[in-house]
């Protein structure tokens, strides 16, 4: 099959792999980076300094505002958890939007059984917050609000820079999840003013299970570590540093900068063609807010299409689909249900997501493949009629 699902995890690039190695066995730099008394550890530390170096040079951060995780996810509960943690006496109250990622809701659902308000936002039809809802819902014991910068379904940007504006004139805390957004839209992170941002690097071409959480120095927010132990990542984040995944998060960023700004275009050339090749086919819904999105994603769904059968049509193409979905339940998407789709269409909807590797033939043999199955499954459909 083509593979359409960039979204959810890229392949490693090859330059990426090729470091990694070096890192890993006795003729390698095999080292505990956090072993001082010997050559072994120091090579080790340095190599995973430069990292930090190559991953802040991405997003215009300090080095040393940048912690390691695991991935997107634990930053999520690192970020949340840890600040709400440490500000409690400030106050109890966090703004969130229900599109958000799992790691980010079930983390307030959690922090709300420990006493902490939340508010979750839905975004406008066009999958925007309103900057107005959100300064309407700030309260005195606001301390914390976390958006995503792009939504993992439907590519749909938010203003970040607006609500940053927001926050910081409130005097509450600003964070980001910002794994669909990075290497996909340029971010200065200190011109954004973001004080926590969360990405993961199997994203953007690096491995899997390795993440980062940017933590602001300047003025300096703190929290109160998830993980307790050997007082690593300055105690925010312990335990011995996965030394190999880390360089290829390091290479991996270098990589997009290098590239992000013709990769940038490229991909949205392709999700252009890409949409007007389909936009024609009747009952097409677009879910991705065009204007305002990273160029990545494509989410769309058709009406008088089951989404079971549709997803079996088209078995040729590596895509996420609305009913196919993470879990194993048949609960259509969140995501677009929030943005009001009833579960119809939510159940129909598929999203493409284009990278690195995606080429033009690929897309054409997209557009046809989608529009023989539609055509199919709508002759075969009790409920259309034509
Ligand atoms: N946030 C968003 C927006 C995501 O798309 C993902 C990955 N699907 C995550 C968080 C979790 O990232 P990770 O896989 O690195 O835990």
């Amino acid at each position: 099959p083509i593979y359409l699902d960039y979204a959810a995890t890229t392949p490693v690039d090859e330059k990426v792999v090729k470091k990694m190695i070096n890192y890993l066995t006795i003729n390698g730099i095999f080292g505990n980076s956090a072993s001082r008394s010997h050559r072994f550890g120091w090579v080790a530390e340095e190599a995973v300094d430069l990292a930090r170096e190559q991953i802040s040079n991405l997003i215009n951060s300090d080095p040393r505002e940048i912690i390691f995780t695991s991935g997107a996810t634990e930053s999520n509960n690192l970020a949340i958890k840890g600040c709400c943690d440490f500000y409690k006496n400030k106050g109890n109250h966090i703004i969130t939007s229900n599109t958000e990622h799992k790691s980010v809701l079930d983390t307030c659902k959690y922090l709300e059984q420990k006493n902490f308000c939340v508010t979750y936002l839905n975004p406008k039809k066009n999958g925007i917050i309103s900057l107005k809802e959100i300064k309407e819902k700030i309260k005195k014991n606001t301390i914390l609000i976390s958006i995503m910068y792009v939504n993992n379904e439907t590519g749909t940007m938010q203003n970040i820079h607006e609500i940053s504006k927001i926050c910081h004139k409130n005097n509450i805390l600003f964070h980001v999840d910002a794994t669909q957004a990075i290497g996909k839209i340029p971010i200065n992170i200190k011109q954004e003013n973001i004080d926590l941002m969360s990405f993961s690097a199997h994203k953007i071409y690096g491995p899997k299970g390795i993440g980062v959480l940017y933590i602001k120095r300047k003025p300096r927010i703190r929290l109160t570590p998830q993980i307790h132990g050997g007082n690593h990542e300055r105690g925010m984040r312990s335990g011995t540093l996965p030394v190999h995944q880390i360089i290829g998060m390091g290479i991996a960023c270098k990589i997009m900068k290098k590239k992000m700004f013709d990769e940038i275009p490229y991909i949205l050339n392709l999700r252009n063609i890409l949409w007007n090749g389909i936009k024609n086919i009747e009952e097409i819904y677009l879910n991705t807010n065009l204007k305002n999105s990273a160029p990545h994603i494509l989410n769309v769904s058709f009406n008088f299409v089951e989404g079971e059968s549709l997803i079996m049509a088209l078995k040729n193409l590596a895509i996420a689909s609305g009913s196919a979905c993470t879990s194993a339940s048949l609960e259509p998407s969140y995501v677009l249900k929030s943005l009001g789709l009833k579960d119809e269409l939510a159940h129909s909807s598929i999203r493409f997501s284009l990278g690195r590797f995606t080429t033009k033939d690929e897309i054409y043999y997209t557009i046809e493949i989608i529009h023989q199955a539609i055509k199919k499954l709508r002759k075969l459909s009790p409920l259309w009629e034509m």
